[in-house]
């Protein structure tokens, strides 16, 4: 009976979300030309009669992801792709004709943000979502074209994947490009400053490309990173950069006085020189930078020293009140779709942070990265109905926050599938 009401309830969930089969990855899915693939059924979030579909997640000890204490039996309302109320059962009114989805003794933690990925050609970027990662910022190394067909593929819901927050191509400034780095034939993978009186029309069009984030690589010349800082302050779009390492091309203070308001891979900061170190800290709080240090990425090549200092760093960032983000840059050196960014957030556990402040980093904060607190990142009215569910207590132990039962992606079930969620003998929820 039990077993029963749970093929019911899921087959309507199923059925009120639109659900579809999601293709396996985007290298099998990639052409549209594939002979015998089916277009997809229509899209919709809307249950019956047209009217949004409504669930209520209840039972759950909700942790919300802005920094609040947890909320043991907790009651989300999700109409349509968003949540409509969270909060205590007590406090919560649960509309009649709610789909329930029990979380009793599991925990509802927000959908995961992973602020660094390359999604490159053939990436399974349905593994993010296996991994509880409903959001992605694509930061570079693929095409313009590429990026927004993918963006948009997954927002039609014609290939399973992450939210996609992106950059659209790396900006470079000229002189001189080394060949080695860029050659001829990849120019079309970034924005070439050819000026300073270049930036507003770059900015423009990245922004024109949907882009989210202006993502400036190492060669860059001081005065071209200044005006591309401007050019983005003005268009209200956030910066970060990769200066290429200790000593690039240009040090972090540079870059956060042009304007930067993230740093990834802790690059353009000297840790050999105690004084640029200490600079770079003090910049970085008071311009209230987010550090994204890809540890995972850089103990594959870097010494141990060289990751102790860094430890060191974020250690004292964290403590002055600085905020932590997560990135995995999957798929540099091996590092896996989705589970890299747990690993990252126990990497930062291990760095010092607490396992709510890695959870944080991957939640509320990466949000905030982002410049869309409040939409992804919190289980909060308003936002995308984006939630995982998980055993455990992410929050005293962080490897919780991959033992996954349940994700959810704009109201929508996508993992795991329906057919698996009611296997025989294996039942869910009770
Ligand atoms: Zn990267």
């Amino acid at each position: 009976m039990v077993t029963r009401w749970f093929r019911l309830a899921a087959a309507i969930l199923v059925i009120a979300a639109g659900f579809v089969p999601p293709a396996a990855s985007i290298s099998t899915q990639a052409t549209s030309s594939d002979p015998g693939e089916q277009p997809p059924p229509p899209q919709t979030s809307s249950g019956h009669n047209g009217m949004p579909a409504l669930l209520a997640v209840v039972g759950g000890t909700l942790i919300d992801g802005t920094g609040a204490d947890p909320i043991p039996d907790s009651a989300i309302i999700i109409e349509g792709d968003r949540i409509k109320a969270a909060g205590p059962r007590r406090q919560i009114r649960i509309p009649p004709g709610a789909i329930p989805i029990d979380a009793t003794d599991l925990t509802v933690i927000p959908g995961l943000i992973d602020v660094h990925v390359h999604l490159i050609e053939g990436i399974d970027v349905r593994s993010f979502l296996e991994h509880g990662v409903t959001s992605v910022r694509h930061l570079g190394d693929t095409t313009l074209p590429w990026i927004t067909g993918l963006k948009k593929r997954i927002e039609s819901n014609e290939i399973a994947g992450p939210r996609i927050f992106h950059c659209g191509l790396f900006v470079v400034s000229e002189p001189p490009l080394k060949p080695e780095i860029y050659p001829p034939e990849a120019l079309d993978r970034f924005m070439v400053m050819r000026s300073p009186a270049d930036a507003p029309a770059i900015v423009r069009r990245l922004l024109e490309a949907g882009a989210d984030v202006v993502k400036v690589k190492m060669e860059m010349s001081p005065e071209s990173l200044r005006a591309i800082g401007v050019a983005a302050a003005e268009a209200r779009i956030p910066m970060t950069f990769d200066s290429g390492g200790d000593t690039g091309d240009y040090d972090a203070v540079t870059a956060f006085d042009a304007g930067a308001r993230g740093i990834e891979h802790l690059s353009g900061i000297n840790f050999s020189d105690p004084a640029a170190t200490e600079a770079a800290l003090r910049k970085m709080i008071a311009v209230g930078a987010f550090a994204d240090p890809t540890f995972m990425v850089l103990e594959r090549t870097y010494s141990e020293d060289r990751i102790a200092a860094r430890e060191e760093f974020i250690r004292r960032f964290v403590a002055m009140g600085g905020t932590v983000v997560a990135g995995s840059d999957v798929p540099v050196r091996g590092i896996m779709p989705g589970h890299g960014l747990h690993q990252e957030m126990a990497r930062l556990v291990k760095a010092g942070l607490t396992s709510r402040q890695a959870l944080m980093a991957a939640t509320g904060a990466a949000a905030r990265a982002l410049g869309y607190q409040g939409i992804v990142g919190t289980i909060e009215a308003g936002a995308y109905a984006d939630l995982v569910i998980v055993h455990g207590d992410p929050i005293r132990e962080i490897s919780a926050a991959e033992k996954i039962v349940r994700v959810l992606k704009g109201g929508r079930e996508v993992h795991p599938f329906p057919e698996e969620a009611v296997s025989p003998g294996e039942p869910q929820f009770r």
